[in-house]
């Protein structure tokens, strides 16, 4: 399998030579990237490697649960190598395809009357009156970070959360981060990982960022999300096993689900709800300038106006699907997903870049979350919660693994 691994991380490194988004992270030997950048192969000779090299993954014989995993992970990704160097060769899937062929899930569909109920309990309960957007924004405003206390807002909260995952999860030693703020990107956080338990966490400052950001971008892009997912899997995987196909992180794979879909649960893992408020409340407000006595109702806003993530979703598929063009599909995501603007105008631009890889942010999350609590690892039971997601960022699962679990 070890052979069937170089040919395959290879394969991604050629691939990522025809599209820069695709290489989200490599820190195997850097002879194969000397390599891709040196022999320049084709998109139809990359398909039809991975269509070939597949077929031989998929009849690999495996003996225990960990290469039965294993095995089962190669012959996917290599599947979906073959699908992205089709669609860059201009094959067109319809949003749904898509997704089924890369991320191995289907976003459900919701009617425009499914977000009706948040958004009246929204409606009830930001004040002011005019559009709710209009106020929801005016509201949201109010508790924006000042630029020049974004660092040490986000550096709280990162210490935080890296405390907390610290008391239930064994993190590999010398494991550290820098973070740095960037401009002109169509995300708003970003974790590159460098290898060697490393990361770069980007904080995009193009547009204001509201105080609940901090604990979503310290949580989903450092602990227990992004870092940590990639740290446990050099740990575990490459350094403990050798399976060198953990080296690279193609971004548009099923990995894709299991990267955001743990990320965004580990959010409400490091800091469930009540903890959540109080934390924000006795230190992140204060640390922004922001009157803690409105740390309460801002979660409950916070709280409503996630009921609406789903409808990010339906945007992207009306859109990719030529069913609304930009402007339109940006003043849908206003009507319906409560998006000021500029930043549903930025949102258009991550459809365009990213495609269907938006909906690992929200079936990936449910799909983690279900596969955690049916384990056990429900909220009462916080240690079999930390255990269960621990195993999951450590073993090399896919979206049909959490299906149907081992
Ligand atoms: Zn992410």
């Amino acid at each position: 399998m070890n052979r069937i691994a170089e040919a395959y991380v290879k394969l991604v490194l050629a691939l990522g030579r025809h599209d820069p988004d695709y290489v989200d992270a490599y820190y195997g030997p850097p002879a194969w990237r000397e390599e891709a950048a040196r022999e320049t192969r084709t998109l139809a000779e990359i398909r039809d490697a991975a269509v070939a090299l597949a077929r031989v993954a998929a009849i690999t014989e495996a003996q225990d649960e960990a290469r039965r995993l294993r095995q089962r992970y190669l012959a996917r990704m290599i599947e979906t190598v073959a699908v992205r160097a089709e669609m860059l060769e201009g094959k067109k899937l319809t949003f749904d395809a898509e997704s089924a062929a890369l991320y191995d899930a289907v976003a459900p569909r919701h009617e425009d009357e499914f977000f009706e109920q948040a958004r009246k309990e929204l409606a009830g309960t930001v004040p002011g009156d005019g559009r709710l957007v209009d106020r929801y924004e005016a509201f949201k405003g109010r508790f924006t970070i000042p630029p020049d206390r974004l660092d040490r807002v986000f550096s709280a909260a990162i210490d935080e959360a890296r405390r907390r995952t610290q008391r239930h999860l064994e993190l590999p030693s010398g494991e550290s981060f820098r973070v740095e703020y960037v401009t002109g990107k169509s995300w708003g956080g970003y974790n590159w990982y460098q290898g060697n338990y490393s990361s770069l966490i980007q904080v995009n400052t193009d547009l204001p960022i509201h105080i609940d950001r901090a604990i979503d971008l310290a949580a989903h892009e450092g602990y227990p999300g992004h870092h940590v997912y990639h740290s446990l899997c050099e740990k575990h995987l490459v350094r403990d096993r050798g399976w060198l196909e953990m080296t690279v992180y193609p971004l548009f794979s099923p990995q894709g689900l299991i990267a955001e879909g743990s990320a965004n649960f580990g959010v409400d893992v490091v800091f469930p709800d009540a903890e959540r408020t109080a934390f924000e409340r006795d230190v992140l407000f204060p640390l922004a300038g922001l009157d803690p006595a409105a740390a309460g109702p801002y979660e409950r806003v916070r709280r409503l106006s996630d009921r609406l993530a789903y409808a990010d979703n339906e945007a992207a598929r009306r859109y990719l699907d030529g069913e609304l063009d930009a402007k339109s599909t940006a003043n849908w995501l206003a009507e319906h997903a409560l998006m000021p603007r500029a930043r549903a105008e930025q949102r258009v631009r991550f459809f365009d870049q990213y495609r269907s890889y938006v909906i690992n942010y929200t079936i990936g999350k449910d799909l983690v979350r279900r596969y955690v609590e049916s384990r056990g690892g429900t909220p009462d039971c916080l240690e079999k919660r930390w255990e269960e997601l621990q195993r999951l960022l450590s073993s090399p699962r896919l979206p049909n693994d959490l299906a149907t679990p081992a």
